[in-house]
């Protein structure tokens, strides 16, 4: 007997909105990945897709399970960024339900999803598109989504899916093993389901900075005693640690279990369970920030013949959080302190970077960063001597960490001397993640005795041949994705939450 050849939808809307960035429009979208139909079909065939590691990872893995076919629908992601433009949104999620609608009975939907999105009239859009779904597919049909581990989790989201599964590793190294493992819900689901998902949201919202996944940290002891739970219906135990700076109702350290069986009681004693030991580990989820002076000496000291090479990430400038990777109050202090040896990488100026493509290598010049910034969130204007040392189109492919193999783009690069310190100018906005990034542009990081990121975490899983982990230090500077969380002006949070407000309770 010939086997039944699967057929499962596959969609997704992927981004990361921080609420005081600006607006996160269509054109992003469009620049960064936004697929259709017989578009996003060819995509999912081929083995190095531009479509995120999960999504390949789920094509993978059900190709290996056996016979089924992927009904492409529409994958929008982009750059995390402001709340997402709401038209957009609409003509997106609408198109999904559309092609939804179009293409004929189906035996599961699969969904690429972050979980933080914003648009500006919704702060739940990501719930709104898993209703709609569910609405029309009927409450059988398997529904899974993936989902970043600084997804912000609503009930509406969780009651609209059979199967939640998020990344277990930060920086996101696993995005490809989560698309697997969702695939092998999917047939646990076929044969056992339904699939149910409980969840259990905490006042508790650690900064992004307390939330690295390394051995010895609290957030990898939290997730390793979740997947200890794994067992009998129990399918998967996501601990979402969440994304603050999106500053709506759905903040929060969120404990998501998914069972098989219709085993909803198992799911959500666990999640009480789980709940109730992070909350009680949550003192542990401290932010460890270096002051500026401190982080400049330290610059100083790495400088020094013989010294080992020190890391300064940026953290509150960090483009994966919706920072714009173009504050300059880290450079400033360490030009005037006369560094030597430093590297900024990468920092986002299109202006800056055609004006040195128009120069030319070696040229002599007055850079003038941030000119076009504008209003832009604390992208203050600087001026300084500088040199072109190299030029590149920012092409480049990943060679270690989290976008190993994956063919990227920059867009027009340069790298520029300002005496001391190298600046490389990228033009589309973006971290540093990987050190492909900086050879484009002729880079031997050999030369770099301090090497400053626009980054809050990810860039370790990278440079780590660069750098132990006791030689990075998270510098405490002003910017959009600022991990101290007490000085923004919050207007949708609840209150109170852990560790805004230290006396915050959890009455489970
Ligand atoms: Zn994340």
């Amino acid at each position: 007997m010939a086997t039944k050849k699967l057929r499962v939808g596959v969609c997704g809307f992927f981004i990361e909105c921080n609420r005081w960035a600006p607006v996160s429009t269509r054109e992003m979208f469009g620049a960064a990945l936004d697929l259709a139909g017989d578009r996003l079909q060819a995509e999912l065939e081929r083995t190095q897709p531009r479509t995120l590691p999960d999504c390949a990872g789920f094509v993978a893995q059900m190709n290996r399970l056996g016979p089924w076919e992927p009904v492409a629908l529409r994958m929008a992601a982009a750059q995390p960024g402001g709340p997402v433009e709401h038209a957009f949104f609409v003509e997106l999620r609408e198109d999904i339900e559309a092609r939804l609608l179009a293409a004929g009975p189906l035996d599961a939907v699969f969904i690429s999803s972050h979980g933080a999105a914003l648009t500006t009239e919704s702060d739940d859009p990501d719930g709104e598109l898993f209703e709609r779904i569910r609405a029309l597919v009927g409450p059988a049909l398997p529904v899974l989504a993936v989902f970043d581990l600084h997804c912000n989790v609503s009930e509406r989201m969780t009651r609209a899916l059979s199967a939640f599964v998020a990344y277990r590793c930060n920086p996101h190294t696993d995005l490809r093993e989560r698309g697997e493992e969702a695939a092998r819900h999917l047939h646990a689901l076929l044969a056992r389901g339904p699939g149910v998902v409980e969840m259990v949201r905490l006042p508790f919202v650690p900064p992004a900075t307390a939330q690295l996944v390394a051995p010895g940290t609290p957030y990898a002891d939290l997730i390793a005693l979740g997947q200890t739970r794994v067992a009998g219906p129990i399918l998967n135990v996501s601990l979402c640690g969440g994304f603050a700076l999106a500053d709506c109702d759905k903040c929060g350290f969120s404990v998501v279990v998914t069972a098989r069986d219709g085993a909803r009681d198992a799911a959500a004693t666990l999640a009480l369970e789980m709940a109730g030991i992070v909350w009680r580990s949550r003192q542990k989820f401290v932010s460890k920030l270096t002051p500026l002076a401190s982080a400049v000496q330290a610059a100083l000291e790495a400088g020094q013949p013989g010294a080992a090479p020190l890391i300064l990430a940026d953290v509150a400038d960090n483009p994966g959080a919706g920072g714009g990777g173009n504050t300059v109050t880290l450079l400033q202090a360490l030009l005037a302190a006369g560094v030597r040896g430093a590297l900024l990488g990468v920092f986002t100026d299109p202006a800056l970077a055609s004006e040195a493509h128009e120069r030319g290598v070696d040229a002599d010049f007055t850079a003038r960063l941030n000119r076009d910034s504008g209003a832009a969130p604390f992208a203050a204007a600087l001026q300084h001597d500088a040199r072109v040392l190299a030029l590149s189109d920012g092409n480049f492919v990943g060679v270690r960490g989290m976008v190993k193999g994956s063919q990227l783009s920059m867009g027009p690069s340069a790298l520029l001397d300002l005496g001391g310190v190298r600046v490389a100018v990228i033009s589309e906005r973006q971290q540093l993640l990987d050190p492909a990034q900086l050879t484009v542009l002729g880079v031997d990081l050999t030369s770099v005795r301090t090497l400053v990121v626009k980054s809050r975490g990810h860039f370790r899983a990278a440079f780590d041949e660069f750098a132990p982990p006791e030689r990075i230090l998270e510098v405490d500077c002003p910017g959009l994705t600022t991990p101290n969380l007490k000085t923004l002006a919050w207007t949708r949070m609840p209150r109170p939450v852990y560790p805004i407000d230290e006396h915050a309770s959890w009455n489970p």
